[in-house]
């Protein structure tokens, strides 16, 4: 007998799509035709479901799908003390959204996540992750009319976000993922983004993971290091090679989540074309460092598409840990 399988953990980036019966539910509440409660129960149903699905498929680290929210910056915008929702601001031509705005001290008057992330754990034996957005991506996509300087904004944000995730801790989360899309788009302020994930991170001991889109991390690598995470999770399905070749001369010191679906496609990839992604990641890293997920959220895919691309995922790292076990796939050491 082999020893049993490690690494190659299955997770999710966080967001999934919403049932059909959620967004005419959410629309309806947003005309007040429905209460909060009634939206409530139906985030809930919808959550059940996509945990059932992924304990079903096998992933390892489960996501609530975010059913519960919209907008992630919004989302604890509106949740904090401080913080409004601007008038419509535009953006790509006619099109319009409302941006959270800063207009006093920020303060967190009561946990923002913390019992829909107790409702889905309650749901499941497997570890389900503790979803915030990052104080670094709050800043960067809202308008400061109180602090006066980026810094000061970040750093008020890194408190209460640092005080969101001792709280999921303190309910039993393993795993806190700090959202952090911002940060691919402004490398220059890498720095910033740096002191406030040491904020946000002190003295926890869940397994902490922070999620970037794609960018061009090779121009900050190994600086990218420095964020105070066991894990960061980026964008590989289709890219980052340039880093990746990095890795070979200054090795990837913490875990990495490995996206190996491209989340912008209706394109249900191959099992070989996943499995290939994750011998990729194998070139380079340690199967103990591997989580394999999606590049993003899935959130902009339907149901079905979503429920393929995560199947797909599973099957090829079942396969490619049966091989490791096998001794057939080279491991780097
Ligand atoms: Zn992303």
């Amino acid at each position: 007998m082999s020893a049993a399988p490690r690494g190659l953990l299955t997770t999710s980036v966080g967001s999934l799509p919403k049932p059909d019966y959620l967004l005419a539910a959410r629309t309806k509440r947003a005309r007040g035709e429905i209460t909060q409660a009634e939206l409530d129960e139906l985030s809930k149903r919808a959550t059940q479901e996509w945990i059932q699905f992924q304990e079903e498929i096998g992933i390892d680290v489960l996501v609530d799908g975010e059913m519960y929210r919209g907008d992630m910056v919004a989302y604890f915008a509106e949740n904090l003390e401080g913080m409004g929702i601007s008038g419509l601001v535009r953006s790509y031509g006619n099109r319009y959204y409302k941006k959270p705005v800063a207009t006093g001290p920020i303060r967190r008057p009561h946990p923002i996540t913390v019992e829909w992330w107790e409702f889905a754990q309650g749901l499941t034996d497997r570890p389900v992750k503790g979803m915030l957005t990052g104080p670094y991506t709050i800043c960067d996509w809202s308008f400061d009319d109180h602090y006066g300087s980026r810094r000061d904004f970040v750093m008020a944000l890194a408190q209460v976000v640092h005080r969101e995730a001792a709280d999921l801790e303190r309910a039993g989360a393993r795993y806190i993922q700090i959202d952090e899309p911002a940060v691919s788009t402004r490398l220059d302020e890498l720095d910033l983004a740096v002191e406030a994930m040491a904020v946000v991170t002190d003295g926890l001991k869940a397994h902490t993971t922070t999620h970037m889109c794609y960018g061009r991390f090779e121009e900050v690598y190994p600086q990218l290091l420095e964020l105070a995470v066991d894990e960061i999770d980026l964008e590989l399905a289709n890219s980052g090679l340039d880093l990746l070749e990095r890795f070979r001369t200054h090795p990837f010191t913490k875990d990495i989540g490995f996206g190996v679906v491209d989340v912008h496609t209706h394109r249900i990839e191959s099992l070989d074309e996943v499995k290939q992604n994750i011998y990729r990641a194998l070139d380079y890293l340690r199967p103990e460092q591997i989580y394999v997920d999606p590049d993003c959220g899935l959130k902009t895919r339907t149901v079905e598409e979503a429920k393929a691309k995560l199947r797909v995922i599973q099957q090829a790292r079942n396969e490619v840990r049966a091989e490791l076990a096998a001794g057939k796939v080279p491991v780097r050491a």
